[in-house]
């Protein structure tokens, strides 16, 4: 077993960050496996020196060690743009300008049980479709054309959850990609690559095999095992931990200061606590 935690350093790790990183840790040590840090510094007009040295500090705290060096996105964008370009040689790939406004106002008037939204935002409506890869400017977006990969019941990918909410083997139809994810963006502009297009492969270069991260990435699975597919990479097991959520129920997110780890460690909390807090 090879697990990693990957924080993007734009903000401090507050409890659902340890909460994946405790169980991806335990969860190898108890496997007898490894476990990888990697720094998820993709979009690097928000990653700052001083939130991954927080993340070192953090970490080292709680007491967790990681196995080999730390891995960074930064060190593979020639990789991501590589990758993009042989992927785009099947034909797939397009450039896309549309701004959130135009896909709100191209999309079609919401319809009951057809969601609007996807792991990868509003579901696209297709509208640069057909326009050439070759005609890209670094302003585009880059999105990969669904409709001229997925049809019918041609044998599609599945993946294994081990998660408490969503434990099961879950098969990737066309259908779900079509109507529940739509074309993916695999750069965004002035980017090297997307998020999700970016972790499949930083995943699969380091050989993960369990990827253990809170539950509001399971949908994004699908999406990530269809492009682990796509590029011919090994797949990995999923496995989605609860959300750790505040006093009024709602999820955590960067800008919850008052739950960062530094903050309990600076209020004289023990990494005992802060295991207690999260229910391992
Ligand atoms: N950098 C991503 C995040 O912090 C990693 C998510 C993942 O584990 O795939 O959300």
């Amino acid at each position: 077993m090879r697990t990693r935690f990957a924080p993007s350093p734009t903000g401090p790790l507050h409890l659902g960050h340890a909460y994946s990183a405790i169980l991806a840790h335990d969860m190898a040590r108890a496997a007898g496996g490894e476990f990888l840090l990697r720094i998820d510094d993709l979009d690097q007009s928000r990653a700052r020196r001083e939130w991954e040295d927080l993340i070192y500090q953090d970490l080292e705290w709680l007491g967790i060690k990681w196995d080999g060096p730390v891995v960074r996105q930064s060190e593979n964008f020639d990789l991501y743009r590589t990758t993009l370009d042989s992927l785009a040689s099947y034909g797939a790939v397009y450039p896309c300008k549309c701004s959130r406004a135009d896909i709100a106002a191209a999309a079609s008037a919401p319809q009951e049980g057809v969601p609007e939204f996807g792991p990868d935002g509003r579901i696209y409506p297709g509208t640069c479709r057909g326009r050439a890869y070759a005609d890209r400017t670094p302003s585009d977006a880059l999105r990969y054309d669904l409709s001229k990969r997925v049809r019918g019941p041609d044998k599609m990918p599945a993946f294994t959850e081990t998660g408490p909410l969503y434990a099961g083997e879950y098969e990737v139809t066309a259908d779900h990609l079509l109507t529940r994810v739509g074309d993916p963006i695999l750069a965004r502009p002035n980017m090297a690559a997307s998020y999700h297009f970016a972790v499949v492969l930083d995943d699969a270069m380091t050989d993960i095999t369990h990827v253990i991260r809170g539950a509001d990435l399971f949908e994004a699975s699908f999406l990530q095992r269809f492009l682990q597919w796509e590029m011919g990479l090994q797949s990995v097991t999923y496995h989605h931990h609860n959300l750790i959520r505040d006093d009024l129920g709602k999820r955590l997110a960067k800008r919850d200061d008052a739950r960062a780890i530094s903050k309990y460690r600076e209020d004289g909390a023990t990494p005992q606590d802060i295991r207690g807090m999260v229910g391992l």
